[in-house]
């Protein structure tokens, strides 16, 4: 792994456009789990069950109980990682420019960093399905379920579900930085989602270099990014801070 945090830090040190791409992974650090793989949601639940949008619209009391009640009570209270506060200073450091995030946490704000896309939206805020109105999470009374607008339209979290569409002006801008970064972070994504998926491939068409950092390796390994740091988050950005830091 040495030689693995070593190289990264020789590609980072004279970047100025780079781009993270972060997921679940990233956050698990801060309590919040992911949904694929150990200690998963998908573990206990069928995402199209209980994800989807056809699910929140046939019994938006059954998905707020199972899936938003908890994400609300974890989310609530959890603060940034070294992961998150890693790339926050990477922005400070003038090396990276905007995070592309599947996450819908809000953790990377709370960092620091200033350019955040929010590939699925936010769970930070809810939106009423009938007057468009938008209300904080944290402000939301969920003693009732589901929660109520004032208008007495039913909130829903201002996030993507399965079966919905990625905010347009998301994926436009994705795209455009993905296809003008220097180097692509790719940092605790099982790449698997689309078309979240596909920004890796496109800084890698357009001449960057693709770095994962993951336990595990993913549907990138091998095939688009250039190498995979084997290791969680928090850690390995902590020891890219150092080096770099270590060099100016
Ligand atoms: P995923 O759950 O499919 O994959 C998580 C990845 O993180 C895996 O590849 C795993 O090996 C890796 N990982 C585990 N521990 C890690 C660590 N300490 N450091 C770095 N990586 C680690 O997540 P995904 O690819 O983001 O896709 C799932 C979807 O679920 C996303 O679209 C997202 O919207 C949603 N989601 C978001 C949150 C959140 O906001 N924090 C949490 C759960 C799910
Ligand atoms: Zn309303």
């Amino acid at each position: 792994m040495d030689a693995l945090i070593a190289r990264a830090i020789n590609d980072l040190s004279p970047a100025r456009q780079a781009v993270a791409l972060t997921g679940a992974g990233i956050s698990i650090d801060s309590g919040i789990p992911p949904f694929r793989g150990k200690g998963g949601l998908w573990e206990r639940f069928d995402p199209m069950e209980i994800a989807h949008i056809d699910s929140f619209l046939r019994n938006p009391a059954m998905v707020w109980r199972i899936l938003v009640k908890d994400l609300k009570d974890i989310i609530d209270t959890a603060r940034p990682n070294d992961g998150h506060k890693g790339i926050a200073r990477l922005e400070q450091l003038g090396i990276l420019k905007s995070v592309i995030t599947q996450n819908i946490d809000g953790l990377h704000q709370m960092a620091g960093n200033t350019d955040v896309i929010e590939f699925h939206g936010t769970f930070a805020w809810q939106r009423c399905m009938t007057c468009d109105r938008r209300i904080e999470t944290s402000q939301v009374d969920a003693s009732e379920l589901p929660p109520r607008c004032v208008c007495s339209g039913i909130l829903r979290p201002d996030a993507v579900f399965f079966g919905e569409m990625i905010p347009p002006a998301a994926l436009w801008r994705s795209q455009e930085v993905a296809s003008r970064c220097d180097v692509m972070l790719v940092v605790g994504t099982s790449a698997v989602v689309q078309p979240a998926a596909s920004m890796p491939v496109i800084a890698k068409q357009s001449g960057a270099i693709v770095i994962e950092i993951n336990p595990e390796p993913t549907a990138l390994t091998g095939m688009i990014s250039d190498y995979l740091i084997p290791g969680g988050a928090a850690e390995v950005m902590n020891r890219i801070i150092s080096g770099l830091e270590g060099i100016r």
